[in-house]
């Protein structure tokens, strides 16, 4: 008999905010270790959190942009623990009344789109880091990630393969990304994934126990590690076996979960209202505000280029990698006569170099009048595509003036018919095997010939010329 799998994914994303979530320390990524800190976020005597308003309004964005419910009061909670990373030995979180519940999020499937559940988000505080020295018998802490804010989402168990856990995690990035609400650079842990996963009989409505899964560092291994950690309940379960309700930190190195303790219980974290905190009222006028000044999402997007500028899905797909870039493709696409023109030298050339250089996309920085004063010369066949590539990469790298480039390389194109004739003619004169190679049926020596004659005008003949006086003197 078969298995399914049944998992959920939680995931934490820092908060892109100025400032820590109940404090005024900068939220900062990668300063000098305990410059960033003051009595609230190291938890001293006596000192009082105040929420961060900037936070409330970004989880506000992200429930919204996820169907969530808005909760009209939200409240926070104290969750108990000792650790050294964590001063006050509490973290305040959400328990009983998180800010949001109840969304969804739509991925693609090899069966079609699927709904997966988001149970709940809620924010919470990041604790610090615990730098274990590598050989030396001592751990040194960095609180200045102690109080950055973090959203906890939450989904309902209804991932049931690798593939879909993957597609859930790239969609929801992608999301937050053209929210602005997070970096989502899970190399520097602003974006943190749990696994929660549990295998059942097919047709059986009762899972196993779940297990727990952390410590993953790429949706890559969130794959490996969700296939691995089903196939071993799989195998203690068709052994006789029990699953044990324990949490397990994933060792990608080795491809395999390593038990770090039983999972805890919520009452072993002893959660109480937090005392210092009051309820927090979110009027109806806040929501709406958020909600009509949510941005264009990126499915939003896709389906846009594609209806009204006529951009194929593939492209589409590609200038909505990142905010960055489909900001890039829309100032673009509005300096210029033609969309498309734009989308093929972005979608083209712009992401094919950006792959190249490893440009990240925070440091995109291509100037989009230029790039639009490429486009239109392509489109009024004043320069062919090839020059146009050669252009664009001169534009991406050095920021080379369009026109004044081709100019001075005198890269225009030749559209003269005498001259493009007599290529044409020396180019049939001296590739004699291809001409009887092409009068004999073989229809690739055309496209040879096309690209002797296109050599021949330095790559800057006018194509569809090229083609028509080819066929003319090869057939006519
Ligand atoms: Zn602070």
């Amino acid at each position: 008999m078969s298995w399914e799998m049944v998992a959920g994914v939680e995931v934490h994303v820092e908060l892109a905010t100025k400032t820590k979530v109940f404090c005024g320390c900068a939220n900062a990524f990668g300063a000098e270790p305990n410059t960033f800190i003051c009595p609230v976020c190291t938890g001293m005597p006596g000192a009082l959190p105040t929420l961060n308003r900037q936070v409330v309004e970004y989880a506000l964005r992200a429930g919204l942009a996820l169907g969530c419910d808005i909760a009209p009061q939200t409240a926070f909670d104290r969750k108990n623990y000792f650790y050294p990373d964590l001063p006050k030995a509490y973290q305040i979180s959400q328990l009983s009344l998180p800010i949001c519940q109840n969304g969804s999020l739509e991925i693609e499937t090899k069966q079609g789109t699927k709904q997966i559940r988001i149970r709940q988000i809620h924010i919470e505080e990041d604790t610090g880091k615990l730098m274990h020295h590598p050989t030396q018998p001592y751990t040194l802490v960095d609180f200045n990630r102690c109080g950055v804010p973090l959203l906890e989402i939450v989904s309902q168990p209804d991932i049931s393969d690798a593939d879909e856990a993957i597609a859930y995690l790239e969609n929801l990035r992608e999301i937050l990304l053209f929210l602005g609400v997070s970096d989502c650079k899970m190399q520097e842990g602003s974006l943190r994934v749990d696994l929660n996963v549990s295998v059942r009989r097919q047709g059986s409505k009762e899972p196993s126990v779940p297990t727990e899964l952390k410590n993953i560092n790429s949706f890559q291994a969130v794959g490996r590690a969700i296939r691995w950690e089903a196939a071993r309940q799989i195998q203690v379960l068709e052994a006789g076996g029990k699953i044990q309700r324990e949490t397990r930190r994933w060792d990608d190195a080795n491809n395999r979960g390593i038990v770090l303790r039983s999972k805890e219980e919520a009452e072993q974290y002893r959660y109480m209202p937090e005392p210092d905190l009051p309820v927090l009222v979110i009027d109806h006028g806040w929501i709406e505000r958020v909600q009509r000044e949510l941005p264009e999402l990126p499915r939003e997007k896709r389906i846009r280029y594609q209806k009204e500028m006529g951009i194929s899905h593939q492209q589409a797909c590609t200038l909505t990698g990142s905010p960055q870039m489909a900001a890039l493709f829309e100032q673009t696409a509005a300096l210029c006569r033609n969309p498309r023109e734009a989308a093929h030298l972005i979608a083209g050339e712009v992401a094919r170099l950006c792959t190249e250089t490893a440009t990240r996309p925070e440091d995109l920085k291509v100037d989009a009048e230029k790039l639009a004063a490429l486009a239109d010369m392509i489109d009024s066949g004043r320069i062919n595509r090839t020059v146009g590539k050669e252009v664009a990469e001169r534009i991406f790298r050095l920021n080379v003036d369009p026109e004044t480039y081709v100019a001075e390389h005198g890269l225009a194109m030749v559209s003269d018919p005498n001259v493009v004739e007599a290529a044409v003619r020396r180019v049939l004169r001296e590739q004699t095997k291809s001409v009887a190679d092409y009068r004999n049926g073989k229809e690739r020596a055309f496209g040879y010939l096309v690209g002797q004659v296109m050599k021949s005008l330095k790559g800057k003949g006018d194509p569809a010329l090229v083609h028509r006086v080819l066929h003319q003197l090869l057939d006519g």
